[in-house]
């Protein structure tokens, strides 16, 4: 069987230097455990701009879609803010995650022991953390149509349109009950039911779903309104959530702040499987290119760790060696390694992004 392959887009900014970390991990993956990654690079974002015009080259974009997994950096930077919108740094993730269909967007909140006093809710509220929201990504109100801002009388009135078809609500559903049986068989579905159309359609077809496909496993439904506070007050409740675009949106990023800094949070992109049965999926961590801390050694490189441990997992099937990533992960932080963001109040002597790839690898 061919090797695994993996395309490294590490884009811009702090991008190419926690991807740098990965790489070492990579090699390591070869050398000590004998898993083999045909892995090729290519550049996305500014630096693609900068050498051929574009964000994203249409070559790139061919090699995207033939890959077992794409890894990314981060996209972006001051330097091209003055870019006409159309070849701006975004265009070019943007145009992978369409293209690619990427409509399920897997973002982990997982809380270290090691790291529980960074959140800002109690220890035992956050302390062995750990869920998934899958939110829908290519869809809902960010896409619906009509849109726009108009004019009515003689006031502006600014339109957007909440619309999920019953496919789009059914391969999400499907996305997050396969999840779901890797973990602890148990989903929770928001949406606003008690409001909505579009929410009544969205349990009604994940409903469905479940009886005909996945009666195995548990699944709940609860009002996005409800479920933000749920997520403050006892966050250990879920185990997998999938929501809609917006509310996934929002959930996300609240979930992710219960566990500490954003160098720390992986992502997972994950479209309709291939022909190899893999799904088509980028990883990336969740931060930007920082770009006040670009070039500096400073980055914590552990974000884009944890996304590649995402793809062990999900692109490869190789529950076991993400799990040996992670606990690497725990077992630095567990010594007190830590990157300049998460450094405490109590101060101490942070370690470079290079340092800390080191010590995983060590771990
Ligand atoms: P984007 O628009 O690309 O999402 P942003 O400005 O919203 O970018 P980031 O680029 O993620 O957000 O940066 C936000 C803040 O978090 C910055 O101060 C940055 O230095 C810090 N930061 C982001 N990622 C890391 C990391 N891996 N390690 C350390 N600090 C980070
Ligand atoms: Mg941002």
């Amino acid at each position: 069987m061919a090797n695994p392959s993996i395309l490294i887009l590490a884009g811009d900014g702090i991008g190419p230097e926690v991807m740098a970390e990965v790489k070492k991990i990579i090699g390591w993956f070869g050398t000590k455990r004998g898993v083999t990654f045909d892995v090729t690079e290519d550049l996305v974002g500014g630096c693609a701009y900068d050498a051929h015009g574009t964000p994203l080259t249409d070559a790139t974009m061919a090699k995207a879609q033939e890959v077992d997994a794409v890894l990314l950096g981060a996209v972006g930077g001051p330097k091209y803010d003055v870019l006409d919108f159309s070849v701006k740094p975004e265009r070019g993730l943007l145009r992978l995650r369409k293209e690619m269909d990427l409509f399920s967007n897997l973002r982990p909140a997982q809380c270290f022991d090691a790291l529980a006093d960074f959140s800002s809710l109690k220890k035992d509220v956050v302390a062995g953390l750990d869920i998934v929201i899958v939110r829908e990504l290519t869809s809902g109100v960010y896409f619906g149509e009509p849109r726009g801002i108009f004019t009515e009388g003689n006031e502006r009135v600014g339109i957007n349109t909440q619309r999920y078809t019953e496919s789009e609500i059914a391969r999400v559903a499907r996305s997050a009950f396969e999840l779901a049986r890797r973990r602890n068989n148990k989903v929770c579905s928001m949406e606003k039911a008690n409001v909505m159309e579009s929410g009544i359609l969205w349990r009604q077809v994940v409903q469905e779903v479940h009886d005909k496909e996945y009666a195995d496993v548990e699944l709940t439904h609860m009002y996005a309104d409800a479920g933000a506070m749920q997520l403050c007050r006892w966050p250990k409740q879920f185990d997998v959530i999938v929501t809609d675009n917006l509310f996934g949106d929002l959930l996300s990023d609240m979930a992710a702040m219960l566990t500490g800094s954003l160098g720390m949070l992986p992502s997972a992109s994950l479209g309709l499987p291939m022909e190899n049965g893999r799904p088509k999926a980028l990883y990336e961590p969740v931060h930007g290119s920082a770009p006040d801390i670009a070039g500096q050694g400073k980055a914590n490189p552990i974000a884009c760790v944890l996304s590649f441990a995402m793809a062990l997992r999900y692109s490869f099937d190789m529950g076991d060696e993400a799990a040996r990533v992670e606990k690497a992960v725990e077992k630095v932080l567990a010594d007190g390694v830590r990157t300049a963001d998460l450094m405490g109040p109590e101060g101490g002597v942070p370690v470079s992004t290079s340092q800390m790839g080191d010590a995983i690898i060590a771990a």
